[in-house]
């Protein structure tokens, strides 16, 4: 069991530790998570919430943006130059030192309204797109013209005209640059751009920049239109394309080419006046990689951190289940004594009566007077044999049967049922072993437990709570008999259940409305042949019927709710103020001896009570026998021969009742200076006639008489038992025989008029 414990003890370790590594792995993954979000948000989420393909155009058109501007800044810094010229010949050299620059083009000034190559020579016609050229120049101030087409040179091209202020040699200056040189879409192309394409509305190309990787499969030529039959295989592409470009606004469309899918992002040129539209080629691939590399990282930390999430909660849950487990075992054993308790044990007979078809029996093993042993044992020692008896009935018990604690010295059984002969020799074997603990062996006492058992009934359908209550309804009963150690539950004892409770209720109110009456039962001396001493006997008188009824309705039950110590305190002041009247009126006496019960002797105040309220009544000494109940003799002898001699030193003697009724107890009788010792009504009823018991009861008279105590044999009720008694030596006799417990009124009848055996009670 211990290994099994270790064993559970080590898997469950193991698990709550891959469950907190595993959640540590996921809080770990998932901070890293957040970092890496938080510090490529800007980056990479910015771009990915828009078109990635929109921004390297918007980068691109920023750039050819640029370049336009720098062409007039460029043309703004000659025309500053020729400002300062001071001859024609200066003019002409200024102007030939930008030949070949590819931001001027065709560089001419005008001088008193007439246009010259930048080298002085006049020119006569002007080509194709004079008229914008004449009227930019005619209208002296800086401007651009339209993108125009030169025939001539057969390549389109933008005018710039500045006018140079405050020279008298020149008007301004003009530039014809071909669109290609303006606009170098070479250093416009990106790592992410596969091609760059300036084309006008009507699809001729003016300008391109392809990759590498994209001009060895594409050419795109002089027609955007025809480049994009060639290039795109998906005839959807291809009417997308063509209506954004119809659109004109900044439209992308996603086209797919042998080469794979491309993002075509469309843009009007703002610094072109708008006739120009600048379309961006990217490999959607390209495009999207490092997002994709992003959202690679992103998809694997999460796929992480879900394992590690999943793999930290299966544990977590297996951790749980397993303390749940723990905690349901702790909750259902007994922490004291280690076994299953109530709980488990009425859950583990459950499935055991549901699991077959077994005949079972459920059982109460209550330790007899446990209250007393509870009082006298340390705790230690008190643990001690209950973990015996529990070992005891471990042992014994097989696969099919279990067992638990109830507390209070109670053990629940379920026991196979065979016959009720079977389950009384199991009671039997397992008090003999319990009986060989060192406490119990000591105290020689014969029978360890009240047994109440019941049958289980499967046509009932009882529950095993119920069994319990049946079987504690046995108990009852066993517990109020001395002979009867093991009681099977039958519907009687339900009524008398319910009679208990009835008693329970009115126990109380009958204290005090005095429905306990004093009866006394006088004893015969032998020697004497007249009234030795009484017993006082409770009867409880019953005013709605008038009856009275017996000690043995009520005494057990009394001993186990403790109202036994408030009804043996007054019978003992009831036996007190009869003695204390009768002497004071002169009537005769004899001693009268009271019961206590364990409860009772076990209280803390019992001496003093008893001294000091025999003192206040002013009882003579010996007039009051306290009889102790054979079980009594179960404890600490050494105490017991105290609380004697207290008791002998004021003037009370000590009668040990019921002797042989179920404990051997041949050493209290030898260690403890007992008065008397009454011999039980059992020693009678396996029939005196046998020579065997005859002899047996012979010897333990002399013996009791030899240790100095009187001899008291109970239960005579015959003359042929009275004879027998009286010749085995017995001193007092009682019994019916004699006489029966009667009212004191009548006792006192009893006292005065008849002493001899010869005289025969009316009462009788
Ligand atoms: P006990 O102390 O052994 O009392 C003797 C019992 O035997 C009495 O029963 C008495 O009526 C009965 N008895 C006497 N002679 C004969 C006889 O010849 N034949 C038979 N069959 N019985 C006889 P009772 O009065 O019913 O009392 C039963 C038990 O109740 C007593 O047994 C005693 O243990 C207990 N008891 C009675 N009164 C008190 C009390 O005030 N305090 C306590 N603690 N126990 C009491
Ligand atoms: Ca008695
Ligand atoms: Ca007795």
């Amino acid at each position: 069991m211990n290994k099994d414990n270790a064993k559970k003890g080590g898997n469950k370790s193991l698990i709550s530790l891959l469950g907190r590594t595993a959640f540590l792995v996921a809080i770990m993954f998932l901070i890293i998570y957040i970092i890496v979000v938080l510090a490529s948000s800007g980056e990479y989420f910015n771009e990915f919430s828009e078109r990635s393909a929109y921004i390297l155009f918007d980068r691109d058109i920023e750039q050819v943006n640029e370049l336009a501007q720098e062409n007039y800044e460029y043309i703004y810094g000659i025309a500053d130059k020729l400002k300062y010229a001071d001859s024609r010949e200066k003019v002409e050299e200024i102007m030939a030192s930008y030949i070949g620059s590819v931001y001027v083009g065709d560089l001419r000034f005008y001088s008193q309204g007439k246009a010259y190559t930048s080298a002085g020579t006049y020119v006569e016609k002007e080509f194709s797109g004079n008229e914008l050229i004449s009227a930019l120049s005619v209208s002296m101030s800086a401007g651009c013209t339209d993108i125009y087409y030169d025939e001539l040179n057969e390549v389109y091209c933008i005018a710039f005209f500045v006018p140079v202020r405050g020279s008298v040699y020149v008007d301004g200056v003009l530039s014809i640059v071909p669109v290609r040189n303006i606009i170098n879409l070479d250093n416009v192309l990106r790592d992410n751009t596969d091609a760059l394409i300036l084309i006008d509305r009507s699809g001729r190309v003016f300008s391109e920049a392809c990759s590498n990787k994209f001009s060895s499969f594409y050419t795109v030529g002089n027609d955007f239109y025809s480049f994009i039959n060639r290039f795109v295989n998906d005839a959807e592409g291809v009417i997308e394309v063509e209506k954004s470009m119809r659109l004109y606004e900044k439209t992308v469309c996603s086209v797919n080419t042998i080469g794979g899918s491309y993002a075509v992002v469309m843009s009007p040129v703002e610094a072109f006046e708008g006739n120009l539209i600048l379309i961006s080629v990217s490999g959607v691939e390209g495009l999207v990689a490092p997002e994709l590399t992003y959202v690679r990282h992103v998809a694997n930390i999460s796929i992480i951190t879900i394992i590690a999430f999943v793999i930290g909660s299966v544990c977590a849950v297996i951790y749980y289940k397993k303390t749940q487990m723990d905690i349901t075992d702790a909750n259902y054993t007994d922490n004291v004594i280690g076994c299953a308790n109530a709980e488990q044990f009425r859950n583990k007979a459950g499935s055991s009566i549901r699991g077959s078809n077994q005949s079972y029996a459920v059982a109460i093993f209550e330790v007899r007077q446990f209250r007393y042993i509870e009082e006298k044992l340390n705790e230690k020692d008190l643990i001690d044999l209950l973990k015996h008896i529990a070992k005891v009935i471990e042992s014994l018990c097989d696969m099919r049967e279990t067992y638990g604690y109830l507390g209070n010295g109670r053990f629940a059984l379920l026991l196979i049922y065979a016959s009720e002969r079977s389950l009384k020799d199991r009671a039997r074997l397992v008090e003999a072993v319990v009986n060989k603990h060192p406490i119990l062996g000591k105290s020689k006492v014969r029978r360890n437990f009240n047994i109440g058992a019941s049958i289980v009934n499967r046509s009932q359908k009882h529950t095993v709570h119920e069994y319990l209550n049946f079987a504690d309804m046995a108990l009852e009963k066993s517990k109020n008999n001395i002979n009867l150690p093991y009681v099977i539950y039958n519907e009687k004892l339900n009524t008398e259940r319910a009679h208990n409770d009835i008693i329970e209720t009115e126990m109380e109110s009958a204290l005090e409305g005095n429905e306990f009456r004093l009866f006394l039962q006088p004893k015969y001396n032998v020697a004497d042949d007249r009234i030795d001493s009484a017993e006082a006997l409770v009867r409880w008188f019953d005013p709605k019927t008038g009856d009275y009824r017996f000690p043995g309705e009520f005494i057990g039950l009394f001993e186990s709710n403790g109202f036994i110590t408030k009804l043996d305190h007054f019978m003992y002041i009831e036996t007190l103020k009869y003695l204390s009247q009768a002497v004071e009126r002169g009537e005769k006496v004899v001693p009268i001896s009271v019961n206590v019960s364990l409860v009772t002797v076990s209280a803390a105040d019992f001496l003093d009570f008893y001294i000091e309220n025999k003192k206040k009544y002013r009882i003579g000494d010996n007039f009051i026998i306290i009889e102790f109940t054979e079980s009594f003799a179960m404890g600490d002898h050494q105490k017991i021969r105290e609380m004697v001699d207290a008791l002998h030193a004021n003037g009370i003697r000590c009668s040990l009742d019921d002797f042989g009724s179920g404990y051997s107890s041949l050493g209290v009788i030898k260690n403890i200076p007992f008065d008397e010792l009454k011999f039980d009504r059992m020693f009678l009823a396996s029939g005196m006639d046998a020579t065997h018991d005859e002899a047996m009861l012979r010897t333990l008279f002399s013996l009791a008489k030899s240790l100095g105590m009187r001899v008291v044999q109970e239960g005579v009720e015959t003359k042929e038992v009275f004879d027998n008694v009286v010749a085995m030596g017995c001193d007092v006799i009682q019994g019916y025989y004699y006489a029966k417990a009667i009212p004191v009124e009548e006792y006192k009848l009893f006292i005065n008029m008849n002493t001899s055996i010869k005289y025969k009670s009316k009462v009788k």
